[in-house]
């Protein structure tokens, strides 16, 4: 698709683009905000290097991917020191990284209503195939972005390599570990939530004296506010390299929007008409600072995120949401032991038409079966007999749901099922089981939760908690609470991880090493740690 120099409404403009600029228009003319005028002056050329915030590329399907970027010259200046008004953005995609054999480009706008972010789908490509992209502004080029195209779904897949990462509270240490994501040659990487954390930041810590936006001083609440905190963390480099370096599957978990956040609850019990505002500015921000596709956009404080990805004959993905359609936690949060209330089959983590589309999922041909989500599905209980507590933020928390997802997947034969999260803030790998107190309760898949890039700073190999956790949870086979992130191997014969670890947060450029090596053999949910 090839596109004239300059933007205008004439032949060479595709019908989606025309579609934009048509909604565009109309946009302007009943804005009241906008000045009058605006409308006629149609495009801004930012004179300064407006692309700060980096690239990205997700959501990757057999003949497409979503391309992203924010434009700002100035990222912590209002409106990221851009001027009100229409930027048009030229993207282009390649097969090579010099761009010599560019396979589709086109233009796109991007404007203040959606924080002068873009999602570009770009359809009609290869699938299993490696692409180069990158977005021009006037005489400004944005870095060079790779990502992948999904295989061929059913197709023969010898093997996937993807990472899963969560929980980057960036006042708490460097993200060394994206780094190390990022050159780690991925098919692609798994976001499962806290990409952000909503919480005011101190100017302490290893990060103090670094720059960050006025609205840090505050818990976010608005949408600049939250724009803002996105800005902050995309403008570590890190970061940035992680997001160009492969395809990112993205799904948010609390802190996007406010801590242990259950529906229309927020964690101190706002009026929830106050909180659903809150909740649609913060899922506006994850939206416009995330490479999801535009059909993901949020209608209000509503935004359907749970979907699934196949990749050839090998796995599929069944991406969640267990924040937006769950009951309020039992017991007003917090630990407790499991009772009538945490078994209450009223009571639901997923809400009941995503959990059908679970179960359906379990049903699919492909060899393996991944949930990429939020919170764990094991119990992590802290000790034993009389005095056993779990969580009631996750799974343990909604035992119903487990039987039913468990029991579910076990009815439809499916015998590698597993289930990768973040979270807790240390790497966990354990047995998926219906029940936990009951050890004749079968093994039906195995999961493995990643430690945080940073929340919790530093951490040990074995901390007090850990200690804990072993003690009271037999299905547990390992634990690590170092900062870092998982990276897997998958193949149709084994599901191998390794624990990626770093000495340190607290200070940039510590080195990545692997603390240890996760194998699952096909067809058996066998734990085998080395
Ligand atoms: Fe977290
Ligand atoms: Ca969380």
């Amino acid at each position: 698709m090839a596109i004239g120099r300059d933007l205008t409404l004439r032949a060479g403009t595709t019908r989606r683009q025309f579609l934009t600029w048509s909604a565009l228009v109309g946009a302007l003319a009943f804005t009241p905000q906008l000045r009058p005028g605006t409308a006629r002056a149609q495009s801004v050329v930012p004179p300064d290097y407006p692309f700060r915030l980096g690239v990205a590329s997700g959501d990757p399907l057999p003949d497409s991917v979503v391309l992203w970027t924010r434009l700002a010259t100035d990222p912590f200046a209002p409106q990221g020191g851009l001027t009100p008004g229409v930027v048009p953005v030229r993207w282009q995609i390649a097969n090579d990284d010099r761009f010599a054999d560019v396979a589709q480009e086109g233009v796109d706008l991007a404007t203040e209503f959606d924080g002068w972010s873009l999602h570009i789908d770009v359809k009609g490509l290869d699938a299993g195939r490696e692409y180069f992209y990158r977005f021009l502004v006037g005489p400004h080029s944005s870095p060079v972005g790779r990502t992948k195209t999904a295989p061929a779904l059913g197709a023969s897949l010898a093997q996937l390599d993807f990472a899963w990462a969560s929980c980057q509270k960036w006042e708490d240490g460097f993200f060394g570990a994206h780094g190390d994501i990022a050159s780690s040659n991925l098919d692609v990487v798994f976001f499962l939530g806290d990409y952000i954390y909503e919480y005011a930041i101190k100017d302490e810590g290893a990060r103090a004296g670094e720059k960050r936006p006025e609205s840090a001083n505050r818990e976010t609440m608005v949408l600049g506010d939250y724009r803002d905190r996105y800005a902050m963390y995309k403008a570590d480099a890190n970061l940035a390299a992680a997001h160009a370096s492969a395809p990112w599957i993205s799904t948010f978990d609390d802190h996007e929007v406010d801590n242990n956040w259950a529906s229309q609850i927020s964690q101190d019990t706002d009026d929830p008409r106050e909180f659903l505002l809150r909740r649609a500015d913060a899922f506006k921000a994850w939206w416009e600072n995330t490479p999801v596709r535009g059909d993901l956009r949020p209608k209000g404080p509503e935004m359907k995120v749970y979907r699934r990805f196949g990749f050839g004959d090998l796995v599929d993905f069944s991406v969640l949401d267990t924040r937006q359609y769950r009951s309020d936690q039992a017991h007003g949060d917090g630990e407790h032991f499991q009772d009538g209330e945490t078994a209450d089959p009223s009571r639901t983590i997923t809400g009941a038409e995503q959990e059908k589309w679970i179960l359906d999922g379990f049903s699919s041909p492909s060899t393996w079966n991944f949930l990429a989500h939020q919170t764990v599905i094991s119990d992590l209980a802290e000790g034993l007999d009389g005095n056993r507590t779990v969580g009631m933020d996750p799974w343990s928390g909604y035992e119903a749901s487990r039987h039913r997802i468990l029991d579910g997947a076990r009815d439809r034969g499916a015998t590698n099922v597993a289930s990768i999260v973040g979270d807790i803030h240390r790497t966990i790998v354990s047995e998926l089981r219906r029940d936990y107190q009951d050890q004749v309760s079968p093994v039906v898949g195995v999961e493995i939760a990643t430690t945080s890039i940073a929340s919790g700073k530093d951490g040990a190999d074995v901390d007090s908690t850990g200690a804990a956790i072993a003690a009271g949870s037999p299905h547990v086979k390992y634990g690590n609470a170092r900062r870092g992130y998982l990276r897997g191997r998958l193949t149709p014969s084994e599901w191998r991880s390794e624990v990626r670890v770093l000495g340190e947060v607290s200070r940039p450029g510590a080195a990545v090493r692997t603390a240890t090596t996760v194998t699952v053999p096909e067809g058996r949910p066998e734990i085998q740690v080395r």
